[in-house]
């Protein structure tokens, strides 16, 4: 393939960027798709797609295949940290991610894209200030492919945004985490009865916090084996305050705490390794767009703290990314002033004084669960006025 050049590169075939193949590839573009891994492959996350996800799955018509390897949520058990709870209503569906990333995969080459497993994206090609291709290598030898556009969708570490400088990591706009499956989780049969009354559960202990853990069914059948994802993701919120390490032990002091939690895993065992995981959160600073380039899913770092639906953001950031590609051929300019004026005319990331205080009020949240009783009263106000779950949600 040397010496030929691609429409679209997209690096990374996650959620977002085979969503992003697969709108590119909808619309008649010539897109690549290369990963690093070979599929299935699994990643830490906690399976949580919410309706914003949803909606990208109807436009690229894999609704029902989605539907039928999900379990669906309709109720959350916010668990405080004293153990008081609140029942709120909360959809959302569980789908194991293994599972749902071979699905997108499959959509995107469905719709025309040709997809390369094995190809680890080792940089960039640079011409007169522009990107215009990537350095693979795959099976020990580096090639390299060109191509008018490159999208970077490889992740939370992307190596794409680093090497184009686009990467501003600003302290404390992460969080780790890690999840692993469970199957045999008592899950209260009187919440629970069937794909489509399921509940999640949602610790904020003082174990995690800024953060929580979560048990959710997952995956067709979910319910009834009990097989849910449990993981947790703390804010790095600062980082004097607490070491984001050991978060195997913590689980275990908060299994060994939590008279809820133990009751809903006495009897489960763990069925897979635990997996660990960076989030990236939003910042003012950071630049998603150069000449030739544009990056979408966790490697633009588009998701909101402590929201945790980085899926949607992802699914968000691949579709305005595919519409701006698309435009960019149409135009024949892959400048940087181009690419960020059609990727910012989506408006499906929040900056200025909107994203301003938007991290505020999430920062007040966040800086209020280092407060074991204030959660109590949260949980207990949550209980009292459903509304207000809605709004925090
Ligand atoms: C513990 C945890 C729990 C989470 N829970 C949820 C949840 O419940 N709901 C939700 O909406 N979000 C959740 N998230 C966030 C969600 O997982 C991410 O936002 C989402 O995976 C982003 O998709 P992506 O396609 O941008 O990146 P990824 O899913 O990370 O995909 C990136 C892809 O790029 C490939 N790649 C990386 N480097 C290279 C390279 N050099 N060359 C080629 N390929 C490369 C990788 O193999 C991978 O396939 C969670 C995250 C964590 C860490």
């Amino acid at each position: 393939m040397n010496g030929i050049e691609r429409d679209v590169i997209v690096v990374g075939a996650g959620p977002a960027g085979s969503i992003c193949s697969a709108y590119l590839a909808k619309a008649g573009v010539d897109v690549l798709l290369l990963d690093k891994e070979i599929f299935p492959r699994d990643k830490a996350c906690g399976d949580m797609i919410t309706e914003k996800f949803v909606r990208h799955a109807n436009q690229l018509e894999i609704t029902d295949r989605l539907d039928k390897m999900s379990v669906f949520v309709n109720q959350l058990l916010m668990v405080s940290d004293g153990g008081r709870e609140a029942l709120v209503p909360y959809e959302c569906y569980g789908t194991k991610r293994r599972e749902l990333d071979q699905l997108l995969v499959e959509t995107a080459v469905n719709w025309g894209a040709e997809f390369r497993p094995g190809c680890r994206v080792t940089g960039l090609i640079h011409e007169l200030g522009k990107v215009c291709g990537v350095k693979v290598l795959t099976g020990g030898a580096e090639t390299e492919i060109r191509a008018k556009v490159v999208i970077g969708a490889d992740g939370a570490l992307s190596i794409v945004a680093k090497e184009a400088g686009l990467m501003r990591e600003a302290a404390g706009a992460m969080s780790i985490g890690m999840s692993a499956y469970f199957e045999g989780v008592r899950l209260d049969r009187n919440i629970a009865i069937g794909q489509y009354s399921a509940y999640g559960a949602v610790f904020f202990d003082r174990t995690f916090a800024p953060g929580y853990l979560w048990i959710l069914p997952s995956g067709d059948g979910g319910v009834l084996r009990g097989y849910c994802n449990v993981g947790m993701v703390v804010d790095y919120a600062d980082g004097s305050r607490k070491s984001h390490r050991n978060l195997e032990q913590r689980f275990e002091d908060w299994l060994s705490r939590s008279t809820r939690g133990s009751s809903m895993l006495s009897g489960a065992r763990r069925v897979s390794p635990w997996r660990k995981g960076k989030q990236t959160y939003i910042t003012q600073n950071m630049k998603k767009t150069a000449a030739g380039l544009i990056l979408i899913g966790d490697a633009s770092s588009s998701m909101l703290p402590l929201r945790g639906d980085g899926l949607s953001a992802a699914a968000d950031t691949a579709r305005a990314a595919a519409d701006t590609a698309w435009e960019a051929l149409k135009q024949n300019d892959f400048s940087d002033a181009l690419l960020h004026h059609y990727y910012r005319s989506h408006q499906i990331l929040m900056d200025g004084a909107e994203l301003e205080d938007e991290l505020k009020r999430i920062y007040l949240i966040r800086e209020s669960m280092f407060d074991p009783q204030g959660v109590d009263q949260a949980v207990e106000t949550i209980r009292k006025n459903q509304a207000l779950a809605k709004e925090i949600l």
